[in-house]
């Protein structure tokens, strides 16, 4: 590993999260390597969820009282924060959703229903969550458009050689991911959106595992949407927010129908509310939304850019660290390529035994195919372990987790796999 100081300091930043420092299975320090899945979240945040039920809640845009409009600027002032943090143009390019899921799904009922028609194309990559597969299969089933999937080279990144034979004029949406739940792979938002330009395609990105990570702007990259969760954010679960240009949200019709996304309803029609409330229909997640005020500042207080630096460096240092190991195959590029997110299998070893045994040790990482089973079919097995960073993953965390696994290698030579390989 290179000398010179962390980009940031992990242990100071730890004392904000309290659920980090506890012992497992009363003798191990928590390992926590599952931020991928969801993130923990710092006191600030706690605390401001606290504070919403304690002193400022009650429905928001719907009440005249004092609380309510209380509770209603707290929750636009979220909507703020999560606009600065994207960099997006309107406050009300923002629609607070349940999560990226919820996003995608927006957009592909609403855009897709309204737009596609039989002969369309929507353009995925073969490195989607399924989160950015399943809507867009539903939105081709109902409209007739079929789906396609761009394929990733044998290093796992895109292979771009291949996009502008993918794009044609059929083309009508790009639906991609920015970084790869999987693989860690950053992929080139930019020069996607130029290419996507050519063929007059729309830019839908999966923000779930960038926003957290690394600056977003979407001014720069030209994103039409871009979707991304509260709880891989240091926010709480149950909330999100779809970013959507301005032109393209007004044109599209809602969703979901009910309270609060209407002007005015009358028994034979009604007439949708401006945005971003023609989106939001029902009560909202209203204490979640309000705390990620506190989330967007967190990340914010500590730099998006010197988390992506220090997850950058845990990745390359897990990289040297499991190169050890020679019947260990790590999938996805080379660390300089990638983010906080490590996947690895083990030849001839389920990798429910490797997380199975891991967690005896107190660390937490993932065993599946992680919503990803298209890309688990590419790589050649149905599951794998991931180990995932944040901003609180320390050094001793990624030695913890390769000593961690030296024994459980050990162990698995001498018992075998419990469960079947997943080997092709
Ligand atoms: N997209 C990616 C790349 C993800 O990693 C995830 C979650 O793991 C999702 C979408 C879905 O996010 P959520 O379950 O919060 O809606």
């Amino acid at each position: 590993m290179e000398s010179g100081p962390l980009p940031l300091d992990p242990a100071a930043i730890r004392r904000d999260f309290p659920i980090l420092d506890q012992t497992i299975h009363d003798r191990f320090p928590l390992v926590y390597l599952d931020s991928a899945a969801s993130s923990q979240r710092p006191r600030q945040v706690i605390d401001a969820l606290r504070d919403v039920y304690e002193r400022n809640y009650a429905n928001v845009h719907r009440g005249i009282h004092w609380l309510s409009e209380r509770s209603t600027d707290l929750f636009e002032e979220a909507r703020e924060s999560i606009q600065a943090l994207v960099g997006a143009r309107h406050a009300h390019e923002i629609i607070l959703t349940s999560g990226t899921t919820a996003g995608v799904n927006l957009v592909a009922r609403s855009w897709g229903d309204a737009n596609l028609r039989p002969g369309d194309e929507i353009l995925l990559t073969d490195m989607e969550h399924h989160s950015n597969i399943v809507p867009w299969q539903q939105a081709a089933e109902r409209t007739g458009a079929a789906v396609r999937f761009l394929p990733i080279t044998d290093s796992g990144e895109l292979d771009l050689e291949q996009l502008d034979a993918f794009l044609t004029d059929r083309t009508r949406l790009v639906a991609v991911t920015a970084v790869s739940n999987v693989l860690g792979t950053i992929n080139p938002i930019g020069a996607i959106r130029e290419r996507a330009d050519r063929c007059g395609a729309l830019l839908f990105v999966d923000g779930a595992q960038s926003v957290p990570h690394e600056p977003t702007d979407v001014q720069a990259t030209r994103a039409d949407f871009l979707a991304f969760s509260g709880h891989k954010m240091m926010g709480p679960s149950g909330v999100g927010a779809l970013y959507g240009r301005e032109t393209l949200l007004d044109a599209m019709p809602p969703f979901l129908g009910g309270g609060g996304m209407i002007r005015r309803v009358a028994r034979d029609r009604f007439a949708p509310a401006d945005l971003p409330f023609k989106f939001e229909a029902g009560t909202p997640p209203i204490a979640d939304a309000i705390a990620m005020t506190a989330a967007c500042r967190y990340l914010r207080d500590v730099g998006l850019e010197r988390i992506a630096a220090h997850e950058q460096r845990l990745a390359r240092l897990a990289h040297e660290r499991l190169a050890a190991f020679d019947d260990v195959a790590i999938h996805g590029p080379a660390p300089d390529r990638k983010a906080g997110i490590v996947s690895f299998s083990i030849d001839r070893v389920h990798p429910q035994d490797i997380s199975e045994l891991l967690d005896h040790r107190g660390i937490a990482v993932r065993a599946g195919h992680h919503c990803a089973m298209p890309l688990h079919e590419r790589l050649g097995v149905s599951a794998s372990v991931r180990a995932s960073f944040y901003a609180y993953t320390t050094v001793d965390e990624i030695d913890r987790f390769a000593d961690g696994l030296r024994s459980v290698r050990e162990t698995l030579r001498r018992t075998g796999s419990r469960r079947a390989p997943t080997a092709r």
